[in-house]
């Protein structure tokens, strides 16, 4: 299971995130068939989505969304606070080649576009709030920056964000992924700042470490260098879809008389696909009948 943990600095005016996230990906793109830079950027934004989620309080759900001009169309990830999270990509197969120095060229297929943060809360206890929603002009389409500059520029919290996916050529073709989230509250010191910048500049690359077997913790060691830190919680995180049987056919239920009758006539059954996860579920001739009997 790959796991999150929570962490401060400098009494508290640093606050910290780290994940592994690397059976997660994984799951995603396995499903998805993702092509390898549609991967890493799909890997990306679903890291980004889950360490922003952790930093937050009061959702539900909390979308990040990429609405690209590029190739890959769009990018869509959601998590709940219990650290699960879904995610798909508009052109699974948009691909470039690689950068000169053997890194994906993401932003050669995100492009333009814009990130949308929305955050809803309430629907789980029947309430209807309007969801809170924020959008930046995406900067890099290299992700974390994109995920760093929304932070900046909508929430007003400073902060730092790395995200790596690694890839291999055979199964599971996620061979490391995770990231880092560094937000500097109101009162952070600005030397400290400049140092936590520093060591990440100088710092190996993110999923080097992983895939030497690095745990949370020791991503936050590698962002942090010399200043000390607590680590204050450790959780679960992973992949996981909330589509089930039950829903397909609620959905188709949800059409309505006539069109039940004719997808019944016409298509002898309903195959649905579910966009987040790539499931099938088949509702055959007697399942529609007895949809359309229940309706009567
Ligand atoms: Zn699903």
């Amino acid at each position: 299971m790959d796991k999150l943990i929570h962490g401060i600095a400098a009494e508290g005016t640093i606050r910290l995130m780290a994940a592994i996230t690397t059976e997660t990906v994984a799951e995603s793109i396995r499903r998805h068939e993702t092509s390898p830079t549609a991967s890493a950027a799909l890997g990306r934004t679903l890291t980004g989505n889950l360490l922003l989620g952790s930093s937050l309080k009061d959702y539900d759900r909390l979308t990040v969304k990429i609405e690209s001009e590029g190739p890959i169309g769009a990018i869509v990830t959601e998590s709940t606070p219990e650290g699960t999270v879904r995610g798909y990509v508009r052109n699974p197969l948009a691909e470039a080649p690689q950068k000169d120095d053997g890194k994906f060229d993401v932003s050669g297929i995100v492009g333009d576009g814009t990130f949308y943060v929305i955050r809803e809360s309430g629907y789980q206890m029947g309430l209807h709030r309007d969801p809170y929603v924020g959008s930046v002009p995406l900067v890099s389409g290299e992700i974390a920056e994109d995920f760093a500059y929304y932070l900046a520029k909508s929430e007003q919290i400073p902060s730092a964000v790395l995200l790596g996916v690694l890839l291999q050529n055979s199964e599971p073709y996620v061979s490391a992924a995770g990231g880092i989230l560094i937000q500097m509250m109101p009162g952070a010191n600005e030397h400290l700042i400049t140092m936590i910048e520093d060591t990440l500049n100088q710092a190996p690359h993110l999923t080097s470490v992983i895939n030497d077997d690095a745990k949370p913790v020791d991503l936050l060691k590698l962002a942090l260098g010399e200043i000390p830190f607590d680590v204050l919680e450790e959780s679960e995180i992973g992949f996981k879809c909330n589509c089930s049987m039950e829903r397909a056919i609620s959905l188709v239920s949800s059409l309505g008389a006539k069109e039940v009758r004719s997808m019944l006539d016409e298509d002898k059954g309903a195959v649905m696909d579910c966009g987040f996860c790539s499931e099938n579920y088949t509702i055959d001739k007697s399942g529609l009948q007895e949809i359309l009997g229940k309706m009567n």
